[in-house]
């Protein structure tokens, strides 16, 4: 055999083997601007990597503690697969003070990241062919898991401003909808669905028998003066109908760490468990000591977090107001812009994707076109990134339409 054709057909006879689940998955095109950085970086080249979707803080000194004493006592086997007592207690607590949602610990599953969480709901509520409705620009997550449970991604495309309203699903729902997709605020848009529109929503569940999955992983990064509303929270019999995700990634800047939760009824739940408990089993064990830090403990440090996220907003906003012509809107929460960009286009850079590696090339600042979102025609800005960051890359972005 010719040598040097061996890797290319052991490469095509890998491919080969592989599953059409795994072979119809849409790579994360976070990751890939990811790897260019990564490429950019290895040659030399300073980055402003503004896509980020995580927190530029450290997890909070004594939340980190509680981790590495948990490790130094021991506290590093398998634990019950849908998290100790302890923290599902804090967590029922959480769910109370700040959602006015009342929960019993049988309610409760912690897992291993949100992302699984979110990953084992659709596999434990999708039949083939049932229809999840949820709205774009969107994380491009959902879409991937719905597909891999056999769901039917139902896609609602809104325009800037971006908010949801009851009408806009109320158009999607046929006998196949199971699901209604909920994600206030949203990433990538921040945008928040209104109360009366929750409401609404709410009647169409309940109207047509439908489940809500809430992820409110950025419930707690909120620049409105209002407090968070849950849709779960709105009537008793609408948190029946509801899973509610959530986790300690964004919040409390533990992406590493690993812990996500859901809280819903208790056969859903039960079944998440049965699932997770023949996947990862338990999220990690120590993790899960600092989570229970994270929500019984100090908040100092995440007020402060936020208070940086929304100084950070306010030099945006204005920086975005002198650049024209982009079509921004001011989140309301989360910590992303989402900038229409579609005035810029041109032959030289046609698509938001073009452009968004034009301007990594040019001025090396990291953006994620909105072809990440299934919303061409824009760009993330996450400012999960320090003022002069942000300074330097607005200064690139301005150069790089001016040129
Ligand atoms: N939900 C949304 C909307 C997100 O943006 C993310 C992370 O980017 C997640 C869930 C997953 O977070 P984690 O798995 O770290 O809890």
């Amino acid at each position: 055999m010719n040598t040097a054709l061996e890797p290319a057909i052991v490469t095509t006879l890998t491919i080969f083997m592989l599953s059409q689940k795994v072979l119809s998955l849409k790579p994360s095109p976070t990751i890939s601007l990811d790897a260019k950085v990564k490429e950019l970086e290895a040659q030399g080249v300073s980055i402003v990597n503004l896509g980020l979707g995580e927190p530029d803080f450290a997890t909070p000194e004594h939340i980190a503690q509680t981790g590495i004493q948990a490790i130094q006592n021991g506290f590093t086997h398998y634990t019950a697969v849908g998290g100790i007592a302890e923290l599902k207690n804090a967590i029922v607590h959480s769910l109370a003070t700040t959602h006015r949602l009342t929960y019993a610990p049988s309610e409760i599953i912690v897992g291993v990241g949100s992302k699984a969480i979110l990953y084992n709901i659709f596999q434990a509520l999708c039949n083939p062919h049932d229809e999840v409705i949820l709205s774009t620009p969107t994380w491009s997550t959902y879409i991937e898991q719905i597909k891999l449970a056999g769901g039917v991604p139902v896609l609602i495309p809104l325009q800037s401003p971006f908010k949801l309203t009851a009408q806009d699903i109320a158009k999607k729902i046929t006998p196949k909808t199971k699901i209604v997709l909920l994600n206030s605020p949203a990433n990538p848009t921040g945008a928040l669905i209104d109360p009366a529109e929750l409401m609404q929503i709410a009647e169409l569940a309940r109207t047509h028998s439908l489940l809500v999955v809430s992820d409110e992983i950025y419930d707690r990064i909120l620049f409105t003066n209002t407090p968070y509303i849950s849709i779960a929270s709105l009537t008793p019999d609408m948190q029946t109908r509801t899973v509610v995700v959530n986790g300690f990634s964004k919040t409390y800047a533990m992406t590493g760490w690993r812990i996500g939760y859901a809280a819903g009824p208790k056969e859903i739940i039960s079944a998440l468990s049965a699932l997770q408990g023949q996947i990862t089993s338990n999220a990690p064990s120590m993790a899960q000591k600092a989570a229970i830090t994270a929500l019984a403990g100090d908040q100092t440090a995440m007020n402060a977090m936020l208070h940086a996220f929304t100084e950070r907003r306010t030099y945006l906003q204005d920086a975005f107001a002198k650049l024209s012509p982009l079509n921004v809107t001011v989140p309301e929460g989360a910590f992303y812009f989402f900038v229409g960009i579609q005035k810029l286009l041109n032959d030289r850079y046609p698509t938001s994707a073009a452009w968004c590696a034009g301007l990594l090339e040019k001025e090396h600042v990291a953006v994620v076109p909105g072809e990440a979102f299934e919303c061409p025609g824009y760009f993330r800005l996450s400012f999960a990134s320090s003022l002069k960051n942000l300074k330097l890359g607005i200064a690139g972005i301005q150069r790089f339409i001016t040129a």
